[in-house]
């Protein structure tokens, strides 16, 4: 499908045409641009990565969730320190995908 960008504020608008007047900031039809193939690549690719990060970051949450029963439960050191370990690596892995998400929209990545 074709994707149409907003001059003024970068909203992205998927369609065969350009929509009659900006759905965010209520510029005309005559602001959008039709995006080349190579930039609607780059908006899917964009789309898909960003949706795996949300993935990934419902998973981790999970896994945290799970890792501080298992803390709170405490039953031998054994299984806290894996509980405690992998809950640390959890906490991380959610950070890390923050800071890029962040910086995805930073760069104005976001399709
Ligand atoms: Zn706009």
């Amino acid at each position: 499908m074709a994707k149409w960008k907003c001059g003024v504020c970068g909203y992205i608008h998927d369609g065969d045409s350009a929509p009659d007047k900006c759905p965010k900031c209520d510029a005309p039809k005559e602001k959008f641009e039709k995006l080349a193939d190579d930039k609607v690549q780059l908006i899917e690719r964009s789309r898909l990565t960003n949706g795996l990060h949300q993935r990934l970051y419902t998973l981790l949450d999970d896994v945290s969730g799970v890792c501080e029963k298992g803390i709170a439960d405490n039953l031998d050191p054994g299984c806290l320190s894996i509980f405690k370990k992998i809950n640390d690596c959890s906490q991380k892995g959610k950070q890390m995908i923050k800071a890029e998400i962040q910086g995805h929209i930073g760069k104005g990545k976001w399709g």
